[in-house]
């Protein structure tokens, strides 16, 4: 059985939960490191990044956290949970896991597109466009090594990206009832880790 953890220390974390049950996955709110026992893979959400970045130190979760990113667990960061993500923050100093190779860029979207609705091409999870919902979102400025974009802003700007076992994205995926990101985080990213730790047990 497939359990996903839902980093839930502040944010938008219960949508996300709501979503991965939609698709009969079991979530489990991570509030403490063993809550990270027997995950499968953890979505970060969005929120607040320096308060939850705080709250993950003060609860000695983020060193056992950017230790399975690094041994390939999956990781989802959605909005302030991409922040978390990202290595590069422009020199910003606030706690993060910092494994992701993608500069990102806080509240990168001015007062007057604070928060916006768009709908964008995913094509990784279909040719039906994706409403997506930014709210005081960070962009990501540029990627490196072996990152994928999976989406861009009509002018080219990116707002979704991956790099093996870790996705990004800049927008709440979890506060529309479209699921597949959801879905395709669990089928692309969380079961095809899940086979391979599989067949490292068998043999
Ligand atoms: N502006 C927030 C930050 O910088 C992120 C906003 C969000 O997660 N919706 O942490």
């Amino acid at each position: 059985m497939t359990t996903i953890g839902v980093l839930a220390l502040q944010g938008a974390f219960i949508e996300h939960v709501h979503a991965l049950e939609r698709l009969g996955i079991t979530a489990r709110e991570v509030r403490l490191p063993r809550d990270l026992d027997g995950l499968d893979g953890l979505i970060m959400p969005g929120g607040e990044s320096t308060t939850i970045g705080k709250l993950m130190v003060q609860y000695g979760l983020d060193e056992p956290i950017r230790e399975r990113a690094r041994a390939g667990f999956p990781i989802w960061g959605t909005c302030a949970g991409m922040i978390l993500l990202a290595k590069d923050i422009g020199g910003l100093r606030q706690p993060l896991i910092g494994v992701m190779d993608i500069v990102v860029e806080r509240n990168a979207f001015g007062r007057q597109l604070d928060s916006f609705e768009a709908d964008l091409a995913i094509p990784v999870i279909g040719a039906e466009p994706f409403p997506t919902v930014f709210i005081r979102a960070p962009l990501i400025h540029a990627v490196h090594g072996d990152v994928a974009v999976l989406a861009t802003l009509a002018d080219g700007r990116i707002v979704a990206a991956r790099q093996g076992n870790l996705l990004a994205t800049s927008f709440h995926p979890e506060l529309t009832s479209d699921d597949r990101l959801h879905r395709y985080f669990v089928d692309e990213i969380v079961v095809p880790v899940q086979s391979i730790e599989g067949s490292r047990t068998a043999a």
